[in-house]
């Protein structure tokens, strides 16, 4: 970071950094931390933007990215849908009342079992990208609808996928048509450029990938009804990242330019972009220390409890960091290597960044942008507790700063909610959390929302939502 950056980093919260979570909100909210600050509502802006940006575009939220129950039924009411990796995601929607026939199971390389239950509870469309999968799909799910994931340049990307997934273009042709002969039904093409993908052009040349099958296909009597557009789609950490208007625009354009027809589902999964910026991870410094010169921070969260992100990029991206001090835009701030709190040196999350040189023992440090690959990373290990949701903010448009129960159910019109001990582990948040630590949860948040709107958006169910934008 250039001098002038951290000086601006210390004395301005980032423009992106919720304003329900700015260090005074952050301030009253007195649950034990780790636990992790959700502003619902910049959720739903999100969302709200994101459908505006691309015309008649799906979102299905990539829902391994944040699980929280609150996050997955803000986003179900103002109607998206999701996108599955397994079983176990199609079980947790199963739970708020999604319906399996508006979910997408774009895991590539599935369980035998999984295809087999994701089918007979109502779930019609599997992707692939291989000859194995599609002998797979076509005895667990005869008659299934499969979407080929196309192999497309992800240099780009912080996170790259291709490697481990994506049938190459000069096979996709063959592997669609073997599926028709199987007798599956060849419904679509998807891609994925890459998690937090910094350059529009690689949205460019994916479409261009998909319309050139599209084509081909067109040849052997194949019309697709389906192109998904994948996840990627960056969020604000502290490097300047595209906007989505100019990502979208190169979307649209290459829509119009390079696509034999328009297919009548246009899909994407975001996943990050929905709700990185949503949340701010809380934690408290357990100690302050200088080792051979070095100053380190002990915080008690750390890459095995949430931050895993910043293992898998050491050094190529920071996170936007605030602490709890009156005094933080007043004071110096010097370099700190900042850790976590297991006897594991691997759990070291930032090296070098500024923070005031007061900062002490028992302060907060809040660690922004953080609602995205954070609560769903994290363990037990070393027997530290993984970070719990505190929920502020309405969904869908409210201002309204009130903290909601992790626990409280979005089912429409449940007589009475059901006490946190009666409410299984794996609702309203992360599986890994028992009901131990959600009446804990119950016992510390103070204001409770009334019933949240019932989840399912009025509307078609499946491809019919395409046309309703
Ligand atoms: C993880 C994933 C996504 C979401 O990716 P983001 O970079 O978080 O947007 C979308 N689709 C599939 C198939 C994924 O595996």
């Amino acid at each position: 970071m250039t001098a002038a950056l951290a000086d601006q980093a210390r004395l301005d919260l980032p423009g992106h950094w919720p304003a329900a979570l700015g260090p005074r909100a952050l301030a009253e909210l007195d649950a034990q931390t780790p636990f992790l600050a959700v502003d619902l509502s910049t959720v739903a802006d999100r969302y709200a933007a994101f459908t505006a940006a691309i015309p008649g575009i799906s979102p299905f939220y990539a829902m391994k990215c944040n699980a929280a129950q609150d996050v997955l039924g803000t986003l179900a009411a103002l109607g998206s849908s999701f996108e599955v990796a397994s079983i176990g995601e199609l079980r947790m929607l199963q739970e708020i009342g999604v319906d399996p026939a508006e979910v997408l199971y774009s895991n590539p390389v599935k369980a035998p079992h999984a295809i087999a239950a994701a089918r007979a509870a109502g779930l019609w469309r599997f992707s692939f990208d291989s000859e194995g999968e599609l002998y797979k799909l076509a005895q667990h799910a005869p008659g299934a609808a499969v979407y080929i994931r196309l192999r497309v340049d992800d240099s780009t990307s912080l996170f790259p996928l291709s490697r481990k997934f994506g049938a190459e273009a000069h096979e996709a042709r063959a592997l669609m048509l073997l599926a028709r002969e199987l007798g599956l039904e060849p419904y679509g093409v998807t891609f994925h450029v890459g998690s937090q993908c910094a350059t529009t052009s690689a949205w460019r040349q994916a479409i261009a990938a998909a319309g050139a099958l599209m084509a081909a296909l067109q040849e052997d009597g194949v019309h697709l009804r389906m192109l998904d557009l994948g996840g990627g789609f960056p969020s604000r950490y502290v490097e300047r990242v595209p906007p989505l208007d100019q990502i979208a625009g190169t979307i649209n354009a290459a829509l119009e330019e390079l696509l034999p027809y328009r297919p009548a589902l246009l899909a994407a999964e975001p996943g990050r972009h929905l709700v990185a910026e949503s949340a701010v991870m809380v934690t408290t410094v357990l100690g302050r220390e200088v080792r051979a010169g070095e100053n380190w921070l002990y915080v008690d969260v750390g890459a095995y409890n949430g931050m895993m992100e910043t293992q898998q990029t050491v050094q190529q991206w920071r996170f936007p960091l605030w602490t709890s001090r009156t005094d933080h835009a007043l004071v110096p701030h010097v370099p700190f290597t900042v850790t976590g709190p297991s006897c594991d040196s691997s759990d070291t999350m930032f090296y070098g960044v500024n923070l005031p040189a007061t900062i002490e023992v028992g302060d907060r440090l809040y660690i922004g942008s953080a609602g995205a690959y954070t609560l769903s990373y994290a363990s037990h290990f070393n027997g530290f507790a993984p970070p719990e949701p505190v929920f502020v903010g309405g969904p869908a448009g409210t201002n309204a700063t009130v903290q909601r129960i992790p626990s409280q159910p979005h089912l429409p019109s449940s007589p009475a909610a059901p006490s946190p001990a009666d409410t299984p582990s794996h609702l309203g948040t992360p599986s890994h959390l028992g009901t131990a630590s959600l009446a804990a949860t119950a016992s510390r948040v103070a204001t409770v929302l009334p019933p949240a709107p019932p989840l399912r958006a009025a509307g078609p169910p499946g491809e019919a939502r395409a046309g309703r934008r």
